[in-house]
């Protein structure tokens, strides 16, 4: 007879632990991408070029023209917690990368098989190397190997290949890989939309022709334009609010002096660029596009009081597009929440977000005003 005790208590296996951390991080080929499109921005990239087979299952790879990595840090490349953009803890409330973790390559490595070809300005050649479960590897033996010179351009080359080899039971929930592709172009279309000045492309290995291809020249009205279509575009409305300068919309609305009265103190400071659909816009689902210190993240509460705006605007059944841009002083913003960083906490999310829901509505209200006006004449 067994004895019900407890069981002893086990360190896990090193590559068990990264295993596990890995499955966090890279959900699904868009959230690798996500990483690696902000490994792109964060080397001050002007041009990234995606190409993609099987809905990034079978390959994913991003060419661009940025700083590259130097040849000796290519060992620990994709060594969890290496990164050169953070070494202090206090470093994290000036934060300006995205990164700051160094765990995108490493999870990569662990979840998929990983190659880098990069070169650096002052460096004559490229350099390519293959990683498996955080170590250099020679992609053919599977041996432990140096990087090896190739040719190639300044910038970086990272390929990803055969995602979730190794983790079965999430490799069988990717059935559907036009889903996988629709995500990646979605990533890639906020990313384009929030950089105008990045020339972004995307396309199958199958295919000659991009499914996205930005000339990295535009403005942010521009690229919704060029990538949510003309008919939006055209029903756009831009505007900038900030919390030391509060705009004084231009006609008397009953709510201007509650919207003014919102006392955020100094140290809060946040300004905010906005564009959103009028009324005569109607999606069948809301596209909310929220960059918060130039991240990407999600906010059910801001999404939320969006919607209350609108549900009074537009008819049952439809849905605005909303772009935010939020910039808040570091010192207030969390960005450690989450190993995918894909949510921040700030200070004053309330007000701040009850003040700029305010001014949406208001400005909404008066295209109201103006249209009717118009039809008068
Ligand atoms: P993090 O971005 O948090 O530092 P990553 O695992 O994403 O961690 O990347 C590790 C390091 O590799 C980065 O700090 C950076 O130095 C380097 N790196 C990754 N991608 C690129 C790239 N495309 N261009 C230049 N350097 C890169
Ligand atoms: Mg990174």
């Amino acid at each position: 007879e067994q004895e019900q005790g407890p069981k002893p208590i086990r360190r896990l296996e090193e590559s068990l632990i990264n295993r596990i951390a890995a499955g966090e991080i890279i959900h699904r080929p868009a959230s690798a991408l996500k990483e690696l499109i902000e490994n792109c921005l964060d080397a001050g990239s002007t041009s990234i070029r995606i190409t993609v087979k099987d809905g990034g299952m079978k390959l994913l790879q991003i060419q661009d023209n940025g700083c590259g990595i130097r040849k000796t840090d290519l060992p620990i490349l994709a060594e969890r917690f290496t990164t050169s953009k953070l070494s202090t803890f206090d470093d994290l409330s000036r934060i300006q990368t995205y990164g700051f973790r160094g765990e995108a390559l490493a999870s990569m490595s662990h979840v998929a098989h990983l190659s880098v070809i990069t070169k650096t300005k002052s460096e004559p050649v490229a350099w390519k190397a293959s990683y498996i479960d955080g170590v250099l590897v020679d992609p053919r033996t599977r041996q432990s190997s140096e990087p090896r010179a190739c040719a190639g351009n300044d910038g970086t080359t990272i390929t990803i290949e055969d995602l979730f080899y190794n983790t079965p039971t999430r490799l069988q929930a990717f059935r559907n890989i036009s889903e996988e592709y629709s995500r990646i172009l979605d990533v890639i279309t906020k990313y384009a939309i929030h950089n105008p000045k990045v020339s972004f492309s995307c396309k199958k290995a199958t295919s000659s022709s991009p499914d996205i291809a930005t000339p990295g020249s535009m403005s942010v009205q521009q690229a919704i334009r060029l990538l949510y279509g003309h008919s939006l575009a055209t029903q756009l409305i831009e505007t900038n609010i900030s919390s030391d300068k509060p705009e004084n919309p231009d006609n008397e609305d009953s709510n201007d002096d509650e919207a003014m009265d919102v006392d955020l103190p100094s140290s809060t400071n946040w300004s905010a660029e906005l564009h959103f659909s009028n009324a005569n816009y109607q999606a069948k689902k809301t596209t909310f596009l929220l960059f918060i210190n130039h991240r990407l993240v999600e906010s059910s509460r801001m999404k939320r009081s969006f919607e209350a705006v609108y549900h009074g605007v537009l008819p049952k059944g439809a849905f605005p597009f909303v772009y935010l841009s939020l910039d808040i002083d570091p010192r207030c913003v969390d960005v450690n929440v989450h190993p995918t960083k894909r949510e921040v906490h700030f200070l004053k999310e309330e007000e701040i977000t009850e003040r700029i829901s305010d001014i949406t509505q208001q400005k909404l209200a008066l295209q109201g005003q103006s249209r009717t006006f118009e039809y008068q004449t």
